[in-house]
């Protein structure tokens, strides 16, 4: 809170200054008028609160020249802050040279017991944080300067001061140069802190930009492999067309030779395998198509009133030949009543989702059952569950089940296997048809598709 408030301040004096045109917005000179704009604030806050308190005390105490020197300190800070015209540079040398006046004649008059040499610390530290180490440095030489003036006037009693009373010649100077030790020592210290905290943000900048080229890297990666993605899926969809077109010649002429030596088995037998590999041909291309239009996000939905229990009686019906062939028996358990039977969906997708599912169903058991279990679930949906008692599949692979290509059995050692795009393309209709799959399932047991349609898509 009191942080956000401060800041808006900073803030505010960063415009009112003009710091915030300044062309430059990096790089250590910048950062430093930046922590300078910081200091002089809070020294001016702090210097107005404390002005009143001291200045008391030091007239109460009898000690004029103090108070005449804290007015002038504070109105040349005043000066400091608001006027407009002083560059930054000129800023700093005006601030360091106002509270060094300040910390020099409180020592002179209060000696080591008032703020005066602590001040003195203080400032040297301040110097070498907004103006660097080389500053920092002249500020002790002038500090060293000003205490040998001190112990010469001490040592040939060129002068008198208050302060020799209390110290003799060896202690001053004792203590003096331990100050300019000590002094030396945070300047050193503060320097070399902010130099590491430079570099580090350096560093930071340089992987910031790293980060920066690498990340549009892999967005344009992300645009080519998309781009190149959609190509694909266009050129697949092409061919698919191209081929289909031929096939459906062929599989014309096949039934038109049918017709031709119907006595001869084996040319009838030749016939029969044309048209059987024709046709499968045909269902790979139909299922490339529509995986390719589907992943190019181009399959669209044909929405009209009909009759589910028609269309699930028709697919009941196409497969059930299949299954007795296999010795499975298939069943079909549809309780959705009569007047809950009129949907507006998809037909063609609600059609293709129950063959996918159900020829899987069938290709993947070899004895048992298979149970097509089809209800109003409530106002809105219909609840599918396709039960079957075959090879089943483990949990492992419940996961990428529904991915494209995706097969259990990649080795294809039971030769059971199509393209492996049949779950996708119904998981793909699903949701389309508003609703959503799932499946239950354990290895030599069997599987349960649960899948939902909306009744009333839009
Ligand atoms: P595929 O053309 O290989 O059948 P699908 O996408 O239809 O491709 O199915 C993907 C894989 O899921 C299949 O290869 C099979 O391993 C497994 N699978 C699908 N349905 C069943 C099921 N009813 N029982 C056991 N495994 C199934």
């Amino acid at each position: 809170m009191l942080g956000d408030i401060w800041k808006s301040y900073v803030q505010r004096y960063v415009r009112y200054s003009r710091f915030s045109e300044r062309e430059e917005k990096e790089g250590l000179p910048y950062f430093r008028d930046k922590l300078f704009i910081s200091i002089l604030l809070l020294t001016f806050v702090l210097g107005l609160l404390s002005y009143i308190p001291s200045t008391y005390v030091a007239i109460a105490r009898g000690e004029n020249i103090i108070a005449v020197l804290n007015t002038c300190t504070i109105l040349v800070l005043i000066f400091t802050v608001f006027y407009r015209g002083l560059s930054f540079y000129a800023k700093k040398i005006l601030f360091s040279i106002n509270f060094f006046i300040l910390s020099i004649v409180m020592f002179v008059v209060l000696g080591f017991e008032g703020n005066g040499s602590v001040l003195i610390f203080a400032l040297s530290i301040l110097i070498t944080l907004f103006n660097g180490k080389r500053h920092g440095l002249f500020s002790i030489l002038i500090i060293a300067i000003f205490y040998g003036v001190l112990l010469l006037g001490s040592c040939f009693n060129l002068f008198y001061l208050p302060i020799f009373e209390q110290y003799e010649f060896q202690l001053l100077a004792i203590i003096t140069l331990n100050n300019i030790l000590f002094n030396l020592l945070l300047v050193f210290s503060v320097s070399f802190l902010i130099n590491q905290l430079h570099t580090a943000l350096l560093k930071e900048n340089e992987l910031q930009i790293e980060l920066y080229e690498k990340h549009n890297n892999v967005l344009e990666a992300k645009n080519r492999v998309e781009k190149s993605d959609k190509l694909k899926s266009a050129f697949l969809a092409n061919m698919s067309h191209e081929i289909r077109t031929p096939m459906y010649g062929i599989l014309g002429c096949a039934q038109f030779l049918r017709e031709y030596n119907e006595d001869d088995p084996s040319y009838q037998e030749y016939i029969e395998v044309i048209e059987d590999s024709g046709e499968q041909l045909l269902d790979i291309m139909t299922d490339i198509i529509n995986i390719s239009i589907i992943e190019s996000g181009l399959m669209s939905t044909n929405i009209k009133m009909f009759n589910i229990n028609d269309k699930i009686n028709t697919v009941y019906n196409a497969f059930l030949p299949e299954a007795e062939e296999k010795g499975i028996v298939f069943i079909l358990n549809n309780v959705i009543a009569i007047q809950d039977a009129y949907i507006s969906s998809d037909s063609d997708k609600v059609t293709s989702v129950l063959k996918y599912l159900i020829k899987n169903a069938i290709k993947y058991t070899d004895e048992g059952i298979v149970e097509l279990t089809c209800e109003r679930q409530d106002e809105s949906f219909i609840a599918f569950n396709l039960k079957d008692t075959g090879i089943g599949i483990h949990e492992d692979n419940f996961e990428h089940i529904f991915d494209t290509f995706y097969q259990v059995d990649v080795e294809n050692v039971n030769a059971l296997h199509g393209s492996g795009v049949g779950l996708t393309i119904a998981k793909a209709y699903i949701e389309m048809l508003g609703g959503s799959i799932s499946l239950k399932s354990e290895v030599d047991v069997g599987t349960s598709f649960l899948f939902t349609m909306k009744v009333n898509l839009t």
